[in-house]
């Protein structure tokens, strides 16, 4: 993604002004059964398209689904995806393109990190980067052929984090990799092994990987460079792909800590995927929460 900052005003004309999307414009939101995504899933809802809310566990899903339909929202539908599966993630592909036909809007927001907010271990490396960067790219990979380019522009938009920045990363030759306009997608995973075999080895700590929340960061960060990678591959297509770090927000992953709610981080989350085609940037990453996002790699 390119290092020149962009910003985003709040100022901007209300989403209803700028309104390009339609009762069949589908968006489909990952690990939605709480927090910033069932907060995305709401608004989505409230603005009129057709949600997929996705979740893991089926009962919370359907549950949190049900919810928003008892809330006045018809026009959300609840399908199972764990994004750490492979198999769950081709049924759930099976079973939009046969409901649906294909989907307009993709969040990849699913994620976990097993650390509190002053600790740092990397005891479920494996777990953290196969869901929060390997289920991002596997569920991506395989929707691609299903998004529908001609409606207006597709999006991908992948809730990431400020904490997988590239100026966490202190290891001057992973940087230099990472930074290559010639990344690919082999080097980002030959990265991430790196990472795990630097746990396996326990030696993460002293080799200039991100200093906290190192195993999430480094999930993030590949998910960052993946997200770059691919808007490249994408670049004048009608599909734009960008990260969106939702700042410091009061969830279950922060143990309710935050400066602000889910919904307030969806709101923004929202508005960045229902730019107008015409104000849809791609490879970019909006930081955080505030009166402006700015792009930062
Ligand atoms: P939550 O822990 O509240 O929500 C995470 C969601 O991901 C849950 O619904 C969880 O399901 C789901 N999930 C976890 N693993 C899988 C899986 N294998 N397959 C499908 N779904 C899964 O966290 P947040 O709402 O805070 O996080 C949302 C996004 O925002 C994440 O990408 C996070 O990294 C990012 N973010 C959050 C920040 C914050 O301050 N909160 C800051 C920066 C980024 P289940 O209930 O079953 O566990």
């Amino acid at each position: 993604m390119e290092s020149k900052e962009v910003e985003f005003s709040f100022s901007s004309p209300p989403l209803s002004s700028t309104r390009w999307w339609c009762r069949d414009t589908v968006a489909v939101v990952t690990g939605a059964n709480k927090g910033i995504g069932f907060a995305l899933v709401k608004r989505f809802a409230e603005l009129g398209l057709t949600v997929v809310l996705t979740a893991r566990d089926v009962e919370r899903g359907n549950k949190a689904a049900e919810s928003l339909r008892e809330q006045g929202l018809p026009n959300v539908h609840f399908s199972p995806l764990d994004v750490s599966k492979p198999a769950s993630i081709q049924t759930f592909v099976s079973w939009l393109d046969t409901t649906f036909g294909g989907l307009d809007i993709l969040v990849n927001n699913a994620a976990v990190s097993f650390n509190e907010i002053d600790e740092n271990s990397a005891e479920y490396a494996e777990t953290v980067i196969k869901t929060n960067f390997y289920g991002a790219k596997l569920l991506t990979e395989s929707l691609l052929p299903l998004f529908r380019f001609s409606t207006s522009v597709s999006r991908i938009l992948n809730i990431s984090s400020r904490l997988g920045s590239i100026n966490k990363v202190r290891d001057l030759k992973i940087k230099a990799t990472l930074q290559n306009e010639r990344l690919s997608e082999e080097q980002i995973e030959e990265v991430v092994n790196l990472f795990l075999q630097s746990v396996k080895n326990g030696t993460w700590q002293s080799e200039g990987w991100p200093k906290i929340w190192t195993d999430y960061s480094v999930s993030k960060l590949a998910l960052n460079a993946y997200s770059r990678v691919l808007a490249k591959r994408f670049q004048g297509s009608r599909l734009s792909i960008n990260c969106f770090c939702p700042g410091f927000t009061q969830t279950s992953m922060t143990r309710g800590q935050g400066t602000h709610t889910p919904d307030e981080a969806a709101e923004v989350g929202a508005r960045l995927a229902l730019l107008p085609p015409h104000h849809l940037p791609t490879g970019r990453f909006f930081l955080g929460f505030g009166p402006y996002n700015k792009s930062k790699l």
